[in-house]
C-alpha cells in the first residue's frame, strides 16, 4: 500500500529566505506508537498499514508532493529578542486542504538537525512527544484551538539528554507555523519586501477579509484574546509564551512545559525554566499583549510612513485587554451558570476565585462540583464557600438551566500533570495503555464517564508534579 497525501503547498513557493530546504533524517527503527485515524480522515489521507505510516512519520519515507523544509523564524525569548531561531528539530513536509476545506500544515516534531539547530540534535524523546500528544488533543476535545497531534512514532535511536532516552518523532498539524517570531525576523533585517508578502500570505490564508497589516493585526488580537481567555477559562498555562510559540491563526502551539492547574493559585508555574514567574498562570492575559505590541511593531515596518501608523497600532494594542477580560467574564458566567449578564458578576467570580486560592482549592472539581452539589467539598473555609453559596443561589434565581450550561463549560477530566508522568513512566516500560486510557477519556472531557473516575483526581501528596521541562 502507498499512503496518499493530497498535499498543496503554499509556503514552499514563498521567497527561498523564508525556509531552508531539509529533509528529515532517517531513523533506525521506527515503530507506530499512535495514529490518529479521525484526523487523519478529515486531512485527506488514504488508509494504509500501520508499517508505512510509522516509516512516513518517523521521515524514513517521504510521501508523494512532499517539500520538506525548515522554516526561519525569530522571537523574544522570556523578554529578550533571539534575532534568529527557526525550526530547529522540526520538518514541514507540505500542506493539505482538508475535506473541510482547511488549509493546514503537517510538520514533523524530532524530524533531525536543520540549519537552524544550533547546538541542538534536532531530535525529540518519547516523554515530550506524548506529552504533545495527549494535551494538544485534549485541548482540542475542550474546544480549544490548537495545533493536532496526527501520529507518534518511536524511532528505535536514543536521544541524549541528562540520560540516553529513547527517540520520538510527533506529527503535527497546524492551521499554519506562522508566528509572531516569522514577521520579528523580517522586521528586524529591514527586509520590507519578505515582511510585505509574509503579510500577504498570512492574510490570504487566515484572516482574508481583513485589510493591510493593522487589519491583520486587528485580527490576530481579536483570536489570541478569545484564546487566552479560554486557556484562564480550564486553568491550562502554556508555560513559555514566547513571541515565537505565538500563532498568528490563534492556536494553542508548542505543548512544552505546560501543565494544568491542579490546585489554584494565580501565581502557579510548573516550567523549570520560568524563574520569575514570567508565565505563571494569572500572567498569561497580560503577556499576550505584551506579544502583541511585537506583533505591532513588526507588522508597522512594512508601512510608507510607520510613525504615523503607531498611533493606530497602539489603540489596537490598548483595546485588547478589554476584549481578554470580556471573553473571561462570559466564559466564566458560563463557569458558574449564568446566561444573562449583570454587573455584580465580576465580583461573585471573582470572591469565588479568591476563596479557591487561599484553599488551594481543585481548579477543574470545584467548577465541576458547581453542578452537581460537590463544590464545597473541594474547599476548606467551608462557612466561606457556603456564604458565597447563598449569594449565588441567589443570583441563580430564574437562570434557564444553570446545570447544563455549567456540565458544559466545567469539564470533568483533564490531562493531570500526575497522570501524564505515569503514562511517559508506563511507555518508557513499553507498556502503552495507560497513554491509550488517557487519549481515549479525555476525548470526552465533559462526560462523567464512572468508570474512569480515577482520573479525575487530583493527585495525592506524593503525585504531585512540581515542576514540568521543555522537550529540548
Ligand atoms: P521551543 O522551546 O520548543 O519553542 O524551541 C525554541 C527553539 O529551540 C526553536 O528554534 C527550536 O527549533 C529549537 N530547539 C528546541 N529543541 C531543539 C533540539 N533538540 N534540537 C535543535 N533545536 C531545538
Ligand atoms: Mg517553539
Amino acid at each position: 500500500m502507498t499512503l496518499h497525501i493530497p498535499f498543496d503547498n503554499s509556503f514552499a513557493r514563498l521567497p527561498g529566505d523564508f525556509f531552508s530546504v531539509q529533509a528529515p533524517t532517517p531513523v533506525s527503527n521506527p515503530e507506530l506508537i499512535a495514529f490518529n485515524a479521525p484526523l487523519a480522515e478529515t486531512l485527506g489521507l488514504s488508509p494504509t498499514d500501520r508499517d508505512e505510516l510509522a516509516r512516513v512519520f518517523a521521515g524514513n519515507l517521504l510521501p508523494d508532493g512532499a517539500e520538506p523544509l525548515a522554516q526561519l523564524y525569530a522571537g523574544h525569548q522570556f523578554g529578550h529578542f533571539n534575532p534568529q531561531l527557526g525550526d530547529g528539530r522540526a520538518v514541514l513536509l507540505g500542506e493539505t486542504i482538508g475535506t473541510d476545506g482547511v488549509r493546514r500544515d503537517i510538520q514533523l516534531k524530532g524530524a533531525g538537525p536543520t540549519p537552524y539547530s544550533r547546538n541542538g540534535d534536532g531530535r525529540a524523546w518519547l516523554g515530550p512527544v506524548l506529552r504533545e500528544y495527549i494535551v494538544s488533543e485534549a485541548m482540542h476535545a475542550l474546544g480549544i484551538p490548537t495545533t493536532r497531534a496526527l501520529a507518534a512514532v518511536s524511532t528505535g535511536d536514543p536521544v541524549y539528554r541528562e540520560r540516553a532516552l529513547p527517540g520520538a518523532v510527533l506529527t503535527r498539524v497546524a492551521q499554519s507555523h506562522l508566528r509572531v517570531g516569522t514577521f520579528q525576523i523580517f522586521a528586524a533585517r529591514g527586509q520590507t519586501e519578505n515582511l510585505r508578502q509574509l503579510t500577504e500570505y498570512a492574510i490570504g490564508r487566515h484572516y482574508p477579509d481583513c485589510d493591510g497589516p493593522l487589519g491583520l493585526l486587528r485580527a490576530v488580537r481579536d483570536a489570541q484574546a478569545r484564546l487566552v481567555a479560554q486557556w484562564m477559562s480550564i486553568g491550562f498555562i502554556h508555560g513559555v509564551m514566547n513571541t515565537d510559540n505565538c500563532a498568528i491563526s490563534g492556536e494553542t502551539i508548542d505543548y512544552g512545559p505546560c501543565a494544568f492547574v491542579d490546585s489554584y493559585h494565580p501565581q502557579t508555574v510548573y516550567s523549570s525554566i520560568d524563574q520569575f514567574g514570567r508565565y505563571a498562570f494569572g500572567q498569561q492575559p497580560e503577556i499576550v499583549v505584551w506579544n502583541m505590541a511585537q506583533l505591532a511593531t513588526a507588522l508597522i515596518q512594512q508601512l510608507d510612513d510607520p510613525e504615523a501608523a503607531v498611533e493606530e497600532a497602539t489603540e489596537i494594542v490598548h483595546a485588547m485587554p478589554d476584549l481578554i477580560r470580556s471573553h473571561w467574564l462570559t466564559m466564566y458566567r458560563a463557569k458558574i451558570g449564568l446566561t444573562s449578564e449583570r454587573p455584580e458578576d465580576a465580583d461573585l467570580i471573582g470572591d469565588l476565585l479568591r476563596l479557591m486560592a487561599t484553599d488551594k482549592a481543585d481548579f477543574t472539581n470545584t467548577f465541576r462540583g458547581l453542578a452537581d452539589g460537590t463544590a464545597r467539598d473541594w474547599l476548606l473555609d467551608r462557612d466561606a464557600f457556603d456564604a458565597w453559596s447563598l449569594r449565588w443561589q441567589a443570583r441563580l434565581d430564574g437562570e434557564p438551566d444553570p446545570q447544563s450550561r455549567m456540565r458544559a463549560a466545567n469539564p470533568a477530566f483533564i490531562p493531570r500533570n500526575h497522570r501524564i508522568e505515569e503514562a511517559i513512566a508506563a511507555a518508557l516500560e513499553a507498556d502503552f495503555a495507560p497513554f491509550d486510557r488517557l487519549n481515549a477519556v479525555l476525548a470526552r472531557p465533559y462526560d462523567d464517564q464512572p468508570a474512569h473516575h480515577a482520573l479525575a483526581a487530583p493527585p495525592t501528596e506524593d503525585q504531585v508534579v512540581r515542576a514540568t521541562f521543555c522537550g529540548t
